[in-house]
């Protein structure tokens, strides 16, 4: 990607200033793209509708890298990055600067532009999007490489040193920042056709002669540092895996000469092997570490470090949006200066400041003593610089003291602590609360009561949220309309959502969730301890960002969140209305969580909150409770040494929410994903009456895994459809779908359901497909 750098550029603004700030040593590892009020998501979303020209959307995130890099020369950050904007995604950037392009998308040779680039992220008219997966254990997605044997490399994007030089012209010299090239092949999976098994790191060889000439066009340009991410070292690496870097590394040695080289590692510790490959490789001048999730780093740094070299100390959390504990970060550094020495200490964000909030100033409605507790990445960049400058011996006096009083009035304010919530949750600790019954006595139970035909079909839980209905919200959110007008408004949304399923003939009814915009903002607005921000938004994938609530406090239920609604929806029906509540670990593990506890106190406490919930719901008269914990599995730890950890107090977690309820009180829960394989034992531990679990890849061997995985007994619904298209499948496709589940599951325990909620369906696709659905299932009845 080229962007021309106007030879109008405004002269430079830092350059004298800069001088005398820049003998203090302090480093960010990557800076959020979006803008502090989402420009560049607004940019892209109306250059990809054609309603503005790639001038435009240049020029916006232009104008965005510009601010941030004046923001932290101002702020006095010695080492700035640069190349940590873009347009989608910096895996794809890899991918194109090296010309990694999938023949799919016609690409032709030269510099790659946004319509190829784009088509890569996005897909295109005739040819679909490259997948999209997690970035490790955030929120973020990156876009995943396809490679094989056959790709022929070429340097086809001068982005970061584009980037570089635009900084310089600005006044700015910066750090260009790589994707290393071992992590970006261990994140890449082989293309379509090529062999599984493929080595991906066979491809080392070929990759490093573009970093080279990357590598030399950067030198060229005067770039002096250069910074390489390499993620990949923290997880649980294989001998050969290791060594691939410091083949890499030694590749590149003669080319990085003459350049100051920074490996950068993050979201955990650096295991103790790849600890010593990392600090053995040669020609490398610094090396990074995640010093908030990584502590244990900190014993192998006191083990022996390399002498003469940079340590880049992560102390200020990029994973999160609280102001940081300075005096505690200070003794962190001072513990380790005199093993690296002052001189090569460099302090640093945790991790790329992507994966937080952009800036505290724009929320002016946010409670102003929550809000002292608070740092966002532009907060971040002035915590990191106070540190700096405090090893250096110029103490911000004023800074420090008012972070010493928010942290304070954080720990004391009576709005964080709730005594008895505290002692509820201790107490279950140790504990392993759960229903008293075993899955099939209870379902006998329930059945009697529900009566339900074999084969029952239901729906996960909202029905398609229309412009209408997001008005009514939003008009009542910002009191423009009555609370009468707003339940009136809402019940008669779920009237008509229970009169269609009616007509539908649908068994299990659901309420349609009009009243919820988010499932996990619904209830943090409703629980006590969760603050929400107007512009905390974090990029999610391309242009997508989400605003996660913040869990400030202890957590606990003021009154009923649900009840009135279902009890209202089952009234209309005779029909079982399942209440619908998001699980502890969801809820969790999509809000910004407090890090003055372990996240299973935080998570037990929600889970009570919950339970509270699920036992009105059972005394209103709901028999079927359905407890979403669509992001369980995102939970996971990095590391398979803390999986089992993690699962133990999640499914925990899960199950205190229901081990109140009577046998005939049906629980579903609900999960988004179905590559659930290595943790089904941890899925059938949850207890869960009835499971509906993602399906649209048809993976019969997902069911497989459940007939076989322990003698699970409860029902389980594999979706039966995709709803993420719009397409809508016949009676037969869906038919088809059960008699192959049928194959492997007894049809005594088979739901027919579709694989998520319709909430982002339109009607004429909802009606159709759900009526395709029930047809299906009426179909296969017969055949039984
Ligand atoms: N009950 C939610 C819905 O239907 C579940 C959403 C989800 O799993 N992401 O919208
Ligand atoms: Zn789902």
């Amino acid at each position: 990607l080229r962007f021309p750098i106007s030879p109008s550029s405004p002269p430079p603004f830092t350059r004298l200033r800069l001088t005398s700030l820049r003998t203090m040593a302090s480093h960010i590892v990557g800076y959020p793209r979006m803008g502090p009020k989402r420009e560049l998501k607004f940019a892209l979303e109306s250059f990809w509708d054609g309603k503005s020209s790639a001038e435009d959307l240049q020029k916006v995130s232009k104008d965005l890298r510009s601010s941030i890099w004046k923001q932290m020369a101002e702020a006095g950050i010695k080492y700035i990055p640069s190349n940590t904007f873009s347009y989608y995604d910096q895996v794809l950037d890899t991918t194109a600067m090296i010309g990694a392009v999938p023949p799919r998308y016609g690409w032709k040779g030269g510099e790659i532009g946004f319509d190829v680039y784009f088509s890569m992220a996005r897909g295109n008219a005739s040819v679909p999007a490259m997948e999209m997966t997690k970035w490790f254990d955030t929120n973020y997605h990156y876009i995943v490489p396809e490679l094989g044997p056959d790709v022929k490399f070429s340097y086809a994007s001068h982005k970061a040193v584009d980037e570089y030089k635009e900084a310089k012209a600005l006044g700015v010299d910066t750090v260009p920042v790589l994707v290393g090239p071992v992590s970006y092949l261990l994140l890449s999976k082989p293309a379509k056709g090529v062999d599984k098994n493929f080595s991906l790191l066979s491809l080392l060889d070929k990759i490093i002669p573009v970093y080279k000439q990357v590598v030399s066009d950067l030198k060229s340009a005067g770039a002096t540092w250069i910074q390489f991410d390499e993620p990949k070292l923290v997880m649980d690496l294989e001998a050969h895996e290791l060594k691939a870097f410091t083949l890499a590394y030694s590749e590149l040695e003669t080319s990085l000469f003459g350049l100051n080289v920074l490996i950068e590692t993050y979201f955990a510790d650096v295991p103790a092997e790849a600890y010593s490959v990392l600090t053995s490789l040669k020609g490398i001048t610094g090396f990074g570490f995640d010093l908030v999730r990584g502590a244990k780093t900190i014993d192998l740094i006191k083990g022996g470090f390399p002498s003469g070299k940079y340590l880049f100390a992560g102390v200020v959390d990029g994973r999160n949006i609280w102001a940081n504990d300075l005096a505690a970060s200070l003794e962190v550094l001072h513990s380790i200066e005199g093993i690296v020495g002052k001189d090569k200490l460099v302090v640093s964000s945790s991790c790329s400041l992507l994966h937080t909030a952009v800036d505290l100033v724009n929320e002016t409605k946010l409670d102003k003593e929550i809000k002292s507790w608070l740092a966002f990445a532009a907060q971040k960049v002035l915590e990191v610089n106070a540190l700096a400058k405090e090893l250096s011996g110029h103490k911000d006096q004023p800074f420090f003291s008012a972070n010493a009083t928010a942290l304070a009035s954080r720990k004391s304010s009576p709005r964080v602590t709730n005594q008895s919530v505290q002692i509820a949750a201790a107490a279950l600790k140790g504990s392993d609360r759960r229903r008293p019954t075993t899955v099939s006595a209870r379902l006998a139970a329930q059945q009697k009561k529900l009566n339900l035909p074999s084969l029952p079909t239901t729906t996960i839980g909202s029905f398609p949220q229309t412009m209408d209905l997001r008005r009514v919200r939003r008009e009542y959110k910002a009191k423009k309309i009555s609370e009468d007008d707003y339940v009136k408004a809402i019940k008669e949304e779920i009237n008509k959502v229970v009169k269609i399923q009616e007509e539908l003939d649908i068994d299990v009814l659901v309420h349609g969730e009009p009243e919820r915009n988010d499932m996990v903002e619904y209830f943090g607005e409703q629980l006590s301890g969760f603050a929400f921000t107007a512009n905390g938004w974090v990029q999610s994938y391309g242009s997508r960002c989400v605003k996660p609530p913040i869990i400030y406090g202890d957590v606990s239920r003021p009154k009923a969140m649900t009840v009135f609604w279902s009890s209202t929806a089952q009234s209309m029906t005779k029909r079982p209305m399942k209440g619908m509540l998001t699980g502890p670990v969801t809820i969790l593990n999509w809000s910004f969580v407090r890090n003055d506890q372990p996240r299973h106190e935080t998570c037990y406490q929600i889970a009570l909150a919950i339970k509270d919930e699920v036992e009105d719901l059972e005394k209103a008269g709901i028999n079927v409770i359905q407890i979403d914990e669509a992001a369980l599995r995102e939970g996971l730890p990095l590391r398979k040494l803390e999986h089992a950890f993690y699962l133990d107090w999640a499914v925990h977690s899960f199950r205190i929410t229901n081990c109140g309820v009577q046998d005939t009180t049906q629980i579903h829960t609900h999960m988004c994903y179905s590559n659930f394989n290595d943790i089904i034992l941890s899925i059938i531990n949850m207890d869960a009456d009835v499971i509906t679990i993602e399906n649209s890849r048809s993976d019969e061997k997902l069911l497989s895994v459940f007939r076989e995985g322990v003698k699970y007994g409860a029902g389980i619904g594999p979706g039966v459809y995709d709803i993420h298209s719009p397409r809508i499948p016949s009676t037969e496709e869906i038919a088809d779908r059960v008699r192959k589940m049928l194959a492997v599951l007894e049809s005594h325990v088979l739901w027919v359901n579709p694989d998520c909620g319709l909430k982002t369906r339109k009607y004429d696709e909802v009606k159709p497909a759900l009526s395709n659905m029930v047809a299906a299932a009426k179909l296969l009845r017969a055949e039984l």
